[in-house]
């Protein structure tokens, strides 16, 4: 018999499950999303490295309109204005999975197209659980349930079903910084090549573009330390902290501004529950420092999928090791990278550019650093 499943939040890492599953007739899933709608107008970008890509294309993502992504073919690091060096991500690509960036909607959009309309389920929030032996229950607000074999809790960094679920309350932290984006066209920059992804790093601030797709929109993100009872605005902040060493560059910044606070995740929780998965943000949230965070949801999402065709017993304790001991790494390396992009001592700025410049050429670094991530 086909077991069932039922994932809740129709997200990234919700999504490319489902897409999975779709093409597999031992299973049948449903998945629950909150809102009433899918936003597929926003149009920020998001970076995702062949970790992913490797993934997205076992469900046809190579089949994609190629004007709707980029490949870009290196990361430009700055310091203030002035170019540092720059690091090769054709290295880590093959013939089919390439370093992409595109609009975050252009993936949602990508992943929902997939999938038979009626396999989201709009307008949904779990209100209460129960495990009956080998079925889960699950009760909603509207009044419906489900009983399913397994449930996959992937609804984002503020997971309301983690608490539902553990009945503890589990909140992020706030990272103590806010990321403030916008779009502009590649023909109105000359400052940085538009072709590569461009890190500025700045006094406790940075600052990343690149290209969404190959129409020359270019998506600007600045992630900006800012306390919860700062009462400066975060048109003083930018200007403080920012463009005072970055001039060039503080004229994308006087439209259009979209401005979200970072929250993180404290420790992974191993579900209290038997055959429940937390997959994505809400199995941890990290700093958006190494762009991993939609990677890690899709990837999550894989691993996932490959243990529930296993076969295997104790299927809990298997996904939540594995996904346990990469997310530690990922969050060591995103936090040694928050910290870098943000030192504020000239004395350390010279000393971290000169060992950026070091490190870069170096193939056993490179392959550790960010190689073992990427596999
Ligand atoms: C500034 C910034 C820049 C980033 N840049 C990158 C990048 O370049 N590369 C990268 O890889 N990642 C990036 N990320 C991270 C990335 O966006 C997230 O990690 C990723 O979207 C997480 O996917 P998810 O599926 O776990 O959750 P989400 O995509 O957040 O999806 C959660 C879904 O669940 C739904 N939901 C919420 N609560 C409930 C509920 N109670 N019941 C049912 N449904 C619910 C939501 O409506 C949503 O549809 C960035 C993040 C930030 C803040």
């Amino acid at each position: 018999m086909k077991k069932k499943i039922a994932i809740i939040g129709a997200g990234i890492g919700g999504l490319t499950l489902a897409n999975l599953l779709q093409d597999n007739s031992d299973f049948e899933f449903v998945v629950y999303e909150k809102d009433e709608t899918l936003n597929l107008e926003e149009g920020f970008g998001i970076q995702l490295a062949v970790n992913s890509i490797s993934v997205l294309n076992q469900i046809g993502f190579s089949s994609l309109n190629k004007s709707d992504f980029f490949n870009p073919e290196k990361l430009d690091f700055y310091s203030n204005d002035n170019k540092i060096c720059d690091l090769d991500l054709t290295q880590f690509n093959n013939e089919t999975e390439k370093y992409t960036t595109l609009k975050r909607s252009t993936l949602i959009k990508f992943l929902k197209d997939k999938l038979f309309s009626n396999l989201i389920r709009f307008n949904k929030t779990l209100e209460t659980v129960e495990q009956n032996q080998n079925t889960i229950k699950i009760n909603f607000n509207d009044g419906g349930s489900d009983k399913v074999d397994y449930l996959v809790i992937s609804d984002g960094v503020f997971s309301q079903t983690k608490s539902i679920i553990e009945k503890k309350s589990f909140k992020p932290n706030y990272h103590g910084a806010v990321a403030i984006r916008t779009q502009i066209k590649a023909e109105d920059v000359s400052e940085f090549k538009t072709k590569n992804i461009s890190l500025f790093m700045s006094s406790k601030a940075h600052l990343v573009s690149y290209p969404v797709n190959d129409n020359g929109d270019i998506n600007i993100v600045c992630i900006l330390r800012k306390n919860l009872n700062e009462n400066k605005s975060i048109e003083q902040l930018l200007g403080k902290k920012f463009f005072n060493k970055n001039k060039n560059l503080s004229r994308f910044f006087n439209k259009d501004l979209k401005i979200w606070p970072i929250y993180t995740s404290t420790k992974p929780v191993k579900p209290s529950l038997k055959n429940v998965f937390y997959i994505g943000d809400a199995f941890h949230t990290f700093p958006p420092t190494l762009a991993q965070g939609a990677s890690q949801s899709i990837e999550s999402a894989k691993e996932l999928y490959d243990i529930l065709i296993g076969n295997k017993q104790n299927i809990e304790n298997i996904y939540f090791e594995k996904r346990l001991k990469k997310i530690i790494m990922i969050n060591n390396r995103s936090r040694l990278n928050y910290f870098t992009f943000h030192l504020s001592n000239p004395v350390l700025k010279i000393f971290r550019n000169q060992f950026l410049k070091h490190l870069i050429k170096s193939d056993s670094f490179i392959n550790n650093y960010l190689g073992k991530i990427y596999k």
